[in-house]
């Protein structure tokens, strides 16, 4: 049983100190399957007795429900609020995108609302490949970002996305400082290194790294992705073919993978969506046996043999891919 809590690192020069686990709460907006608030709560509150302090959401998720019971269990769960750090988005909501400056700035009151705080930690403009063009993110959404940070309402800033170029376009163009921290998903796992070739940029440039979906949004579990999942039938195969190879010596692919992702410190939180108890007990205990034991090296070098014909292999986002 996990007896220790998991470790916290720098983020960026933002002065946060982040769980290198922490809770992606996309599934508590029953994006992957339908979870009761008693779930939600448990799994919240178990989080934060591990020392897991980083909780992430969008209005996006579940069309608000993230945000909603995640604000519940907070509150619920009686932890003071400056022993979490929340992150929440604008700009991507089920009617679709707008990144504009009014829509962001009515977005923050309205998730402040859903989430029963004062304020959140960081504002991330969400999956900016579908704004019109990046340059309305580096002209509009961003200064007016500035101003939601000067109210107080958000401490810090952030840009999330998939298409790694589109991190070195804003921050090649945007005033040093106004962006304190960037959120890449499905960039950093076994499957897919490539934001490893992004780290010394975004470290020069005095960014805070967060990188979620170490599970690739599900394909390196043992139950498969969702229906929605936008990777090929080749990618979605090799990684099955992985999980099964995993199952059959008796280990855990999940486990592996998270473990994976948490070995590399210049990244500061690794985001796992997490909808029970046990995922919570499992990721912790997950990291915890790393930092004791170290990854399952012959076990990581049979799956990345059989994941090789499919590494690098991403899928398309956004309005410019
Ligand atoms: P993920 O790779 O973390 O996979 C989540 C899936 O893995 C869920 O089905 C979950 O139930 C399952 N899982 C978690 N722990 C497990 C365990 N121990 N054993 C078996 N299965 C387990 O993908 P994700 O949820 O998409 O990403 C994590 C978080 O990162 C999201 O919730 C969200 O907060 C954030 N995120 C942000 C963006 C963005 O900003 N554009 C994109 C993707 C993810």
């Amino acid at each position: 049983m996990v007896g220790e809590a998991v470790e916290v690192r720098e983020l960026g020069k933002t002065g946060l100190r982040v769980s290198s686990v922490g809770f992606g709460a996309s599934p508590l907006g029953n994006v992957f399957g339908h979870i009761t608030h008693d779930e939600a709560l448990s799994s919240v509150r178990r989080a934060l007795q591990l020392g897991i302090n980083l909780f992430d959401t969008s209005p996006y998720y579940g069309g608000t429900l993230s945000e909603s019971v995640l604000g519940r269990c907070l509150e619920a769960s009686g932890f003071p609020r400056d022993s979490y750090i929340v992150s929440t988005k604008c700009g991507r909501y089920v009617e679709g995108f707008d990144f504009s400056a009014d829509r962001v700035t009515r977005s923050i009151d309205e998730s402040l609302q859903r989430l029963r705080l004062d304020y959140v930690d960081i504002l991330n403009c969400h999956d900016i490949e579908f704004a019109p063009s990046l340059d309305q993110i580096i002209n509009e959404t961003i200064p007016a970002l500035q101003k939601i940070k000067e109210s107080g309402k958000a401490r810090f800033i952030g840009i999330t996305g998939l298409p790694l170029e589109i991190f070195t376009y804003v921050l090649d163009r945007v005033p040093p400082g106004s962006v304190d921290v960037i959120l890449s998903y499905c960039h950093y796992g076994i499957n897919d290194t490539t934001l490893q070739d992004l780290i010394p940029f975004l470290q020069n440039k005095g960014v805070g790294i967060i990188s979620a979906s170490p599970l690739s949004m599900g394909l390196l579990t043992e139950t498969g992705p969702p229906d929605w999942h936008p990777a090929s039938a080749e990618l979605k195969s090799a990684c099955r073919a992985a999980a099964v190879h995993c199952k059959a010596k008796g280990k855990n692919i999940s486990k592996l993978s998270l473990q994976y992702s948490l070995a590399n410190k210049e990244i500061s939180s690794v985001l796992v969506g997490m909808n029970s108890l046990q995922q919570v007990e499992e990721n912790v205990e997950a990291a915890v046996e790393l930092a004791n034991h170290g990854v399952d090296s012959e076990l990581l070098l049979e799956v990345e043999a059989i994941l090789e014909p499919v590494k690098n292999q991403t899928w398309p986002s956004g309005i410019q891919s």
